[in-house]
């Protein structure tokens, strides 16, 4: 794993370059690559410009951080003051926000450079991003398979090396599983320890904000650059503080493995996880067998309360307030329908009557106050393994990417393939998805590090490992920048 962070920061600390100069950098590479992956739909440039110029003068002041001058992205679904922020999607269409998101007002206070907002799943429902007005993003490590999804936008500009990291949103598996997809690091924080102000909502109880990276070491950066309380988002929670260590000690950490997670899982995932877990065990780790009953209900789950929630966060899409109003109607009623209808992707609209018809009552007690109950057996089956072992090792996905256009035609086959995924985010655990191998087809597959809540600085701790051994090294993609 290379880290990218780490050696730009160097770089620009040390003189060898400014700022300005690895922003135009950026600048030049996406311009070339970027019509082939279509990664970035809105580039903000001109804003980058600036931000590097700031960011030259805090170096020189001394007062650089290790993400000053460093050039990054936002998925589309992160708000950004005078910049478009659409969620790819037709609503939005042409949406600026008159405010940031706590997370890049942090970053921008510290000098990061945006060089514009990343592709996605229209308001994050999918898991190839193809549901995305703009189009598909490419995988760039194989054009013919998705990113993954939904924030594949980031992990292809952070794969093909024209974002040196990106923040993605992870409800059920949007961070972790495009990283995976692509071969790169994705962290999902413990849900409250980054603020979620300015994110658009998903899955209120389940969206949280993260880094995408190349490796452990630009995560825990990011990671300790954003995290927080935050007083405008009231589900934020005090964490620790200061810079995470990273030592990649893993001497008599006890690694839980549950068999649920392994399930149908393709052979080659689990032959590739298996001989990362013998590398951990033979640096001092030791394994034990968990058993969590409940996981396969997260999946059901997990759809009945995001798209629930979604239904109810969606509604402030009226054609008033925010993006793209129809053109013709003739009462408000009438405006506000067409406005729907024309404004929503077919995915969307789904899952908005989906999650419609399990709040509605006659429905609510069977379906979503049913999924709200054995949440909360999932949650706590989960804590029971952490009396046992202090991480959680599990596929990231129980495939590696599929093709362009599979989903269409496969669209329950794609929601099964989050099965690895969305019990952490029910439980509103810490995960990091890491690179561990490559199946037969050259395709990245991805192992997942799952933690105890508010245990963040461990699981990347003992994720470092891997990095520390160079468990797992996949070779650059031509095109981007090179340091
Ligand atoms: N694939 C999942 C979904 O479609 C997860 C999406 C996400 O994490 N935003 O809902």
């Amino acid at each position: 794993m290379k880290s990218v962070i780490k050696t730009l920061s160097e770089k620009l600390r040390s003189g060898q370059i400014t700022s300005v100069e690895l922003t135009e950098k950026y600048i030049e590479a996406i311009k070339r690559v970027n019509p082939v992956i279509n990664a970035y739909v809105h580039e903000t440039f001109e804003e980058a410009r600036r931000d590097a110029e700031y960011a030259d003068r805090l170096i020189k002041e001394g007062k650089g951080t290790p993400l000053t001058g460093i050039p990054f992205t936002l998925k589309d679904n992160i708000a950004t003051d005078g910049e478009l922020t659409t969620c790819c999607s037709k609503i939005l269409e042409g949406f600026r926000p008159y405010y940031d998101a706590t997370v890049w007002k942090k970053l921008k206070e510290q000098g990061a450079v945006l060089l514009g907002k990343t592709n996605m799943d229209e308001f994050a429902m999918g898991s190839t991003s193809e549901t995305s007005v703009y189009g598909a993003p490419l995988n760039p490590r194989n054009t013919a398979r998705v990113t993954g999804g939904s924030s594949g936008g980031v992990a292809a500009a952070v794969c093909a090396d024209i974002a040196a990291y990106g923040l993605g949103s992870d409800t059920g598996g949007s961070i972790r599983q495009p990283a995976s997809f692509c071969g790169i690091v994705g962290f999902k924080p413990t849900y409250g320890a980054v603020s979620r102000y300015g994110l658009i909502a998903y899955g209120s109880s389940l969206d949280q904000i993260g880094p995408m990276t190349h490796s452990v070491t630009d995560a825990a950066l990011v990671y300790d650059a954003i995290k927080g309380e935050d007083c405008a988002d009231q589900t934020s929670a005090p964490v620790h503080m200061g810079p995470t260590a990273l030592n990649g000690d893993v001497r008599g950490i006890k690694i839980g493995v549950a068999k649920e997670f392994f399930d149908g899982i393709n052979p080659q995932i689990k032959g590739a996880i298996d001989a990362a877990i013998e590398q951990y065990k033979n640096a001092g780790a030791e394994v034990v067998e968990v058993s969590i009953p409940a996981l396969k209900l997260a999946l059901p789950v997990y759809y009945i309360i995001a798209c629930a929630e979604a239904s109810s966060n969606l509604g402030r899409y009226d054609g008033i307030r925010y993006g793209y109003r129809a053109a013709n109607y003739s009462s408000v009623d009438d405006m506000i329908t067409k406005t729907r209808t024309e404004g929503f992707g077919r995915e969307v609209k789904k899952r908005i009557m989906l999650g419609t018809y399990v709040l509605s009552s006659g429905y609510f007690d069977a379906y979503y106050k049913k999924a709200c109950l054995i949440r909360k057996r999932v949650e706590s089956q989960l804590a029971e393994c952490f009396e046992k072992c202090d991480v959680l090792f599990a596929p990231t996905a129980p495939v590696t990417a599929f093709p362009l256009g599979y989903s269409g035609g496969n669209a329950l086959e794609t929601y099964l393939s989050d099965v690895c995924t969305v019990p952490v985010n029910i439980a509103g655990l810490p995960a990091i998805a890491l690179p561990c191998g490559k199946d037969k087809d050259g395709l990245p597959i991805g192992m997942q590090i799952i933690g105890k809540k508010f245990d963040d600085e461990r699981v990347l701790d003992i994720a470092y490992f891997a990095e520390k051994s160079k468990l797992c090294e996949l070779e650059d993609v031509e095109g981007g920048v090179r340091l």
